[in-house]
């Protein structure tokens, strides 16, 4: 689904990401770990194009991103993005925050695209907060409105940008719940996370990173029980 090729990211002179090579395929869930700073959210920003990669190529099913002639915001229909910070619009109730891209970008009608954000809502148990504004809910709530809001374009693949970092440690749960029925459904994820619990029952596949180069991946099992690298080592050994 993604092949991303030689990524190099600078931002002036500091070099972010050093040369990364990476295949995601359909339906895996990639847990993305490694200290702060080590480029995790830069290369997450780089797969959709937030962040414009210096040099290398990144092909998205079958079409680089970074062809001058292609389409990125359609391709950006189809990666749905969840941040630290939710970003809901706060003057927007939470229907309107799920329906307005489908029915701007997409040119759903209100009524079908309402009908999608009703469905989701029920299935993340915000079915009743479809009329609040996001200052009226918790964080938790806000977290899995965003997921949704996501969801609600029918994207391919799931970025997640430590979706859980922001949440007072009781509402981290109900969001990750969320994520692993994803991610049961088949979704094809890329999350970026410290929660290692989640990483250990969720993932296909882990790569460490650490200062812009993925240092090593494995399955969780191997990563967690056996890691090879000194620089993983000396992480896990910290967080676990
Ligand atoms: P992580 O998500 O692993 O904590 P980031 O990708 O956020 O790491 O950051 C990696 C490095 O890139 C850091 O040194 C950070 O200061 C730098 N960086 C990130 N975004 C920018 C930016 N917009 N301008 C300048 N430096 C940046
Ligand atoms: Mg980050």
């Amino acid at each position: 689904m993604i092949h991303i090729t030689n990524l190099n990211k600078s931002f002036g002179d500091i070099h972010v990401l050093k040369g990364i090579n990476e295949h995601i395929k359909k339906g895996e869930v990639v847990v993305i770990i490694g200290p702060s700073g080590s480029g995790k959210s830069t290369f997450l920003r780089c797969l959709n194009l937030l962040e414009e990669p210096t040099s290398g190529d990144i092909v998205f099913e079958g079409v680089s991103i970074m062809g001058k002639t292609n389409d990125i915001n359609k391709q950006r229909e189809k990666m749905g993005m969840v941040f630290q910070q939710f970003n809901l619009f706060p003057h927007m109730t939470v229907l309107e925050n799920i329906t307005l891209a489908p029915i701007k970008v997409k040119k759903i009608e209100k009524a079908e695209a309402e009908k999608i954000a009703f469905r989701l809502l029920k299935r993340i148990g915000l079915f009743d907060k479809a009329n609040s504004y996001p200052n009226q809910l918790s964080g938790g709530q806000k977290q899995r409105i965003a997921i949704a809001r996501a969801l609600a374009m029918s994207p391919d693949v799931m970025l997640f940008d430590e979706p859980t970092s922001a949440l007072d440690p009781e509402m981290v749960g109900e969001v990750l719940d969320v994520m692993k029925e994803l991610a049961a459904e088949g979704m094809t994820m890329v999350v970026v996370t410290h929660e290692m619990g989640f990483a250990r029952e969720v993932a296909t596949r882990v790569l460490f990173m650490d200062e812009g180069k993925i240092v090593e991946e494995a399955s969780p099992q191997e990563i967690f029980e056996n890691p090879k690298h000194p620089r993983t080592k000396d992480f896990l050994g910290k967080v676990l």
